[in-house]
């Protein structure tokens, strides 16, 4: 798993090109069972992959044509999707409290059947802040409530989650999460 970076001055569209290149670099000719997957990001500045419509462009770029001459074919399935950050894409305005609504732009964007793993983490940032800050699950803007949904699709679609919360109290984490998912 890995995140984009940022576009800097290159400008977006330079910048997805150039990430499926490198990526196509990367994975040519590539045949292990292992997969990669994207990571979102919260968006502050010039980043790369904080909108979903971004990261679907670039996993379609990577998975069909070719950038340059030369590169050998890349395996359709080496690119298997997206690891969803829950506060990464709350920090980029896809507010997790609207569930329904939420999942279809997600659907709308990028296919949820392309989310491959879950960061579960709340947020101590606004919705839309792009600010990247972890919080406790329900101790931060996304709530409790929002992670009842978020951890019922998960289990529904075997979409594992993992935490990135302080470790202080991460076991705390768990057992919401867990007693979310033994309902
Ligand atoms: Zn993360």
């Amino acid at each position: 798993m890995t995140h984009l970076g940022t576009a800097k001055d290159l400008g977006q569209k330079e910048a997805i090109e150039k990430t499926i290149e490198m990526l196509k670099k990367t994975l040519e000719g590539y045949s292990g069972k292992t997969k990669l997957i994207l990571e979102n990001s919260a968006g502050a500045g010039e980043i790369i992959g904080d909108d979903l419509s971004e990261l679907a462009e670039i996993i379609n770029g990577v998975r069909t044509g070719f950038v340059r001459t030369g590169f050998k074919p890349v395996p359709s399935d080496a690119i298997a999707g997206i690891c969803l950050d829950t506060q990464h894409s709350f920090a980029s305005g896809y507010d997790w409290r609207d569930f329904e609504n939420n999942l279809k732009k997600i659907d709308q964007e990028i296919g949820l059947e392309n989310i491959k793993l879950f960061h579960a983490n709340d947020s101590l940032t606004q919705c839309n802040s792009k600010k990247d800050r972890h919080a406790h699950i329900g101790e931060g803007l996304i709530g409790q409530e929002a992670f009842k949904n978020i951890v019922a699709f998960a289990k529904k679609n075997e979409i594992d989650m993992i935490l990135e919360t302080q470790h202080d109290r991460v076991a705390e984490d768990i057992k919401i999460l867990k007693k979310f998912r033994d309902k």
